[in-house]
This record gives structure tokens, C-alpha cells and sequence, in this order.
């Protein structure tokens, strides 16, 4: 490998104006090639999808819209969304890229997977305007293993090519929840009740406000985040997620 990697480096090093940036970049992916997250094949850009997957995204027509808590009768008490939007259907391709979102350090993916996502939101809230982004936040401690939030990544983008605000400082998750994969809907209700708190009620008084996660399953979570919200002045509440699994069959929230 020592001689192959000492050629390659020499060679692109050469041309560029940073040698030694270009040259850690070369080596980095020569140890780690970039790959898709969406079919683990090499692709051009580390951040991002091969071009094939990004068309398979492109073109699949299955963007779901829920309003007024239809299809959400796991939710028993109050519903506080007043639509609940699903980017794409679940597929095993959302699944791979949601899971290297959020577990393989990778939160560009999330704010790209965002900024895809706004071309489809776009549609859905061509009438409506919306003042507000807020992402559901994780937990400290969650935040801290992970080093991220994955629902701020993908809020990030979604804000910036639709030109919202976006404010992960107003909402908090006040206590962290236990993982929801083998709850069922009531449970997590109950898990997900007065979790989290609004820190600034000026923000939010009288606005329409789109709460963004990775995924939403029951909707105790965001609706959770939406009772929070409503309490604190806000006049409306929407939700969007990247994709919606079937409760029971993906391990996701
Ligand atoms: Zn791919």
C-alpha cells in the first residue's frame, strides 16, 4: 500500500495550491473511501448520496400529508399538530440513510438530506406561511454521546433553502426519554409527556411553527413538542419528518 499511497499523494498534491490539505484529504480517503450511505458503493461526494440514489429520492412520488391527527389514533389525548408531513415513504434506502445520520457521524448527510427535503416541503407549504423551524432537541446527555442532533442537521437544511428561521434554543428536552423501539403507542405517550419545555415564549407567541425530526412513528414525540408549544402562545403547530416506518417493524422512534 506504502509506495501506491506515497505515488497518488505525490501526484494530486502536485497540482494543487495546498499540498498538505490535499494531501490529508487524499489520504483520509484512500483509508476511508467515500462511500453512499444509500448502497455502500463509492461516491463522489463524501456528504451525499450517489447519483443514483439521489434519483431514486428525486423521483419517488411518495410524500405523505396527515391532517388534523388522522392516522395518528395512537396518540389517545389531545392531538397539537395541525398536519404532520412525511417527505418520502419508508423505504430501506430512508432506513440506511437515516441510520448513517444519526449513528455514523455523519450530520452533513443530515443538513443535505434537510436541504432535499425543502424541494418536497415546498409543495405542501406553498399557501401557508410558516414563521418557524424548530427541531426536536435531544437530551444533553444524548446530545453529548452522539455529538449531535440529527433533527438540527436535517432542520438546517430544510431552513436555509426555504428561507424560515430556524431556532434550536427554544424548545428543551427537560428529561431524557428511554429508547421507544419496543413501546407501543400509548407507552411512548406516557414516556413522551411533558418532556420538553419552551425557553423563549416570545419566539413562538402567535407563530405558525414546523417542528422537524428524522422520523415519526405514533407522533407522541412531536405531539409531546407541539402541547409545549401551543402552551407557550404558539398559533399553530405543523410537523415534517424524513420519512414515517411502520410502527412495529423499523427501530426507529
Ligand atoms: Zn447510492
Amino acid at each position: 500500500m506504502g509506495q501506491r499511497l506515497v505515488s497518488l499523494i505525490t501526484r494530486e498534491a502536485s497540482y494543487a495550491g495546498k499540498p498538505l490539505l490535499y494531501a490529508g484529504t487524499l489520504l483520509l480517503n484512500y483509508l476511508y473511501p467515500p462511500y453512499c450511505p444509500g448502497c455502500g458503493l463509492p461516491a463522489a461526494a463524501a456528504a451525499g448520496l450517489c447519483r443514483r440514489c439521489r434519483l431514486l429520492l428525486a423521483s419517488d412520488p411518495d410524500m405523505r400529508r396527515w391532517s388534523e391527527g388522522s392516522d395518528f389514533s395512537y396518540c389517545a389525548g389531545k392531538f397539537y399538530l395541525s398536519q404532520v408531513i412525511a417527505c418520502w415513504d419508508y423505504s430501506p434506502l430512508l432506513g440506511r440513510i437515516i441510520q448513517a445520520i444519526k449513528y455514523s457521524g455523519r450530520p452533513r448527510l443530515g443538513v443535505w438530506m434537510g436541504e432535499l427535503a425543502a424541494d418536497r416541503l415546498r409543495a405542501c407549504l406553498l399557501r401557508e406561511r410558516c414563521d418557524l423551524i424548530v427541531p426536536v432537541p435531544l437530551h444533553a446527555l444524548r446530545r453529548r454521546e452522539r455529538g449531535y442532533n440529527q433533527s438540527r442537521m436535517i432542520a438546517r437544511g430544510i431552513a436555509s433553502r426555504l428561507t424560515i428561521p430556524v431556532s434550536s434554543s427554544v424548545l428543551k428536552r427537560v428529561r431524557p426519554t428511554v429508547t421507544q423501539t419496543s413501546l407501543s403507542g400509548e407507552e411512548r405517550q406516557v414516556n413522551t409527556a411533558g418532556v420538553f419545555q419552551v425557553r423563549n415564549r416570545d419566539a413562538v407567541r402567535g407563530s405558525h411553527v414546523l417542528i422537524i425530526d428524522d422520523v415519526v412513528t405514533t407522533g407522541a414525540t412531536m405531539n409531546s413538542a407541539a402541547e409545549a408549544l401551543v402552551a407557550a402562545g404558539a398559533g399553530r403547530v405543523s410537523g415534517a419528518a424524513l420519512a414515517r416506518p411502520v410502527l412495529g417493524l423499523h427501530a426507529f422512534r
